[in-house]
């Protein structure tokens, strides 16, 4: 038997880290004037964003274990993994923090005085060799689930899309990797019939809305069988529902949510461009007004670049410049419901009666295929003014919709993360029970139960701020925006970590394809590039919101 650590460790953790963090902060708050001057200072910014972020995964965590605690749920893995993954954090977080005490002029005492010798002994206590092993060892006794708990309700959507991701998803997902095709239409058709695609779209506009926690779940299990030919599908429709929810007309509400939650409509998100990425204010690409064949509207030129599921996608929403004056910069974007036609294939041409033409390439990538991603160029390519996201009153108000998609497609993406976290512990526990070493499965050796366990910890921390956004989220999706990138930010990174992880447990196997831990490692590495790349999303989203206030 260990000497569990308890929840009320993991308060006393979360109180001394944020008060290590609340000291770094005010001071960041003065040397980059209220968040005004974040550039001067990236460094420390980066630093205080991150920590933040883990100080707020150890509240959530602390959070479901009481809450679970409170509904009478008691699971002895759960909670010892939620506290351990509190103690992780915690010590990151001072160990994050120690290297800026100087440049943010707080000087070695406040270590001393925030994390003194008792809390040190608890962090090492809580998040102990013998923790982290009894952990993986708990691992290894339910096939690498940990599971967490939930409401009836959530528990059945759960057990649904499990079903679905491991008897449909799962068997063709390697297939689909290593010959890098396109997802199967039987998914989407499915996993349309099944309300995958509509679950945070009000009923009256043709969704089953059951909330953004439900959304959530459906992702990770799809995304546990595959992220790319089935966890990342909701991802598009999602930002543009989220979008058209949130500046749309009424018309185009009715016309386009229905099809986005039954799936007919499969949608490609355009903003990136060849020189423009993280600067998405400065997208160059242009939407003049021209009326074709007696119809008013807009036409586009310029190329974009990184639109995954261009080709297969019914629509494109794409952020256009309707201001050319450079001034305007974020004031002068349009967001367009770009219509095209349907193509499997890694390259399409397509020429509209009109003459437009859209053409497509896809870059090759190691991994997150099945959706395939395109560089495009879009010339004179003609859309009806009644596409534009917003109607009249929507010219100009582009970015700031988009951005709207973005942090639900965050929230998503820390869904997607646990979802690849989960599919390679499973894997891994599946394998160092098999492997025999030195005359004993490598399960038993101390040091694979320990990884597993810590594995499993930084798992339990990426759900519960996943979770705890996803609920949030539903209450007032402006204010939980930056929460959203905080899970995105600490998911992704967890989801590279977990993976690699398991690859090394796999040793040289976990290099070979066949092997479902190498297609993990490749696909979790996209992970903290898109949605906001790391660095931007550190210094821009969560360092602006942590020092802005
Ligand atoms: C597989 C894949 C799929 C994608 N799918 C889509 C999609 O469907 N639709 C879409 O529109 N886009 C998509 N993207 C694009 C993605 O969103 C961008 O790659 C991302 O936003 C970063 O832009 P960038 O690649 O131009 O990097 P850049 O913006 O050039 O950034 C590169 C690096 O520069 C540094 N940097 C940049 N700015 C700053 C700063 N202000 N301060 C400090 N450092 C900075 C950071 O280190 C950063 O990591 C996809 C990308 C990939 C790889």
């Amino acid at each position: 038997m260990i000497d569990a650590p308890t929840v009320e460790d993991a308060r006393t953790l979360h109180a001394a880290s944020e008060n290590l963090l609340e000291q770094a902060r005010k001071r960041a708050v003065e040397l980059t004037a209220g968040g005004r001057e974040i550039d001067d200072h990236q460094v420390v910014t980066e630093r205080v964003a991150y920590a933040a972020t883990e100080a707020r995964a150890i509240r959530e965590l602390i959070h479901h274990v009481d809450r679970a605690q409170s509904e009478g749920v008691r699971d002895e893995a759960f909670e010892l993994s939620c506290v351990a993954g509190a103690a992780e954090l915690a010590r990151r977080i001072h160990e994050r923090l120690a290297p800026s005490v100087d440049e943010l002029g707080l000087g070695d005492a406040v270590l001393e005085e925030t994390f003194p010798a008792s809390t040190r002994a608890l962090l090492r206590r809580a998040g102990s060799e013998a923790v982290m092993r009894e952990i993986g060892k708990a691992a290894l006794g339910r096939g690498g689930r940990i599971e967490w708990p939930l409401d009836e309700m959530h528990d059945q959507v759960r057990a649904q899309v499990r079903e679905f991701g491991s008897n449909e998803v799962l068997p063709r997902a390697e297939h689909i990797h290593r010959r890098d095709e396109l997802v199967p239409e039987e998914f989407i058709t499915k996993m349309g019939e099944l309300g995958f695609f509509g679950l945070s779209v009000p009923e009256e506009y043709g969704g089953v809305e059951m909330g953004n926690l439900a959304m959530i779940l459906t992702t990770e299990e799809l995304s546990r069988a595959s992220l790319a030919a089935a966890g990342s599908l909701i991802t598009r429709p999602e930002i543009l529902a989220k979008a058209l929810l949130g500046g749309g007309t009424e018309e185009q509400k009715a016309k386009w949510l229905p099809k986005l939650a039954s799936g007919e409509v499969m949608v490609g998100v355009s903003v990136t461009e060849p020189d423009i990425g993280s600067d998405v204010a400065s997208v160059k690409c242009r939407a003049e007004r021209a009326t074709v064949d007696g119809e008013d509207g807009w036409v586009i030129n310029g190329p974009k670049s990184w639109c995954t599921f261009a080709g297969r996608a019914n629509v494109l929403a794409l952020l256009a410049r309707t201001d050319p004056d450079p001034s305007k910069g974020a004031r002068g974007l349009s967001l367009f419901i770009v219509p095209k036609d349907s193509f499997e294939g890694h390259e399409f041409n397509y020429e509209q009666p009109g003459g437009g033409k859209l053409s497509g390439k896809a870059d090759a990538t190691p991994g997150y295929r099945g959706m395939h991603s395109y560089t495009l160029q879009l010339e004179n390519y003609f859309v009806p003014g009644a596409n534009l996201v917003g109607g009249a009153e929507g010219e100009g108000r582009g970015f700031y919709l988009q951005m709207a998609g973005f942090a639900a497609g965050r929230l998503q993406t820390g869904g997607r993360a646990c979802g690849l976290a989960q599919a390679a512990l499973e894997e891994t526990v599946k394998y160092v029970v098999d492997r025999t070493q030195f005359g004993q499965p490598i399960a038993d050796f101390q040091l694979t139960q320990y990884t597993l366990g810590r594995m499993a910890a930084l798992l339990a921390a990426s759900r519960a701020i996943t979770y705890s956004a996803a609920e949030a989220f539903d209450e007032d999706e402006r204010a939980a925006a930056p929460l959203a990138a905080q899970a995105k930010l600490l998911s992704c990174d967890v989801a590279v970590e977990v993976c690699q992880s398991g690859q090394l447990m796999h040793g040289g196997w976990g290099y070979a394809e066949e092997y479902p831990i190498s297609r993990y490692v490749v696909d979790a590495l996209v992970l903290p590039i898109f949605e906001g790349v790391k660095p931007v999303l550190e210094l821009k989203v969560i360092g602006r919101a942590v020092l802005g206030s």
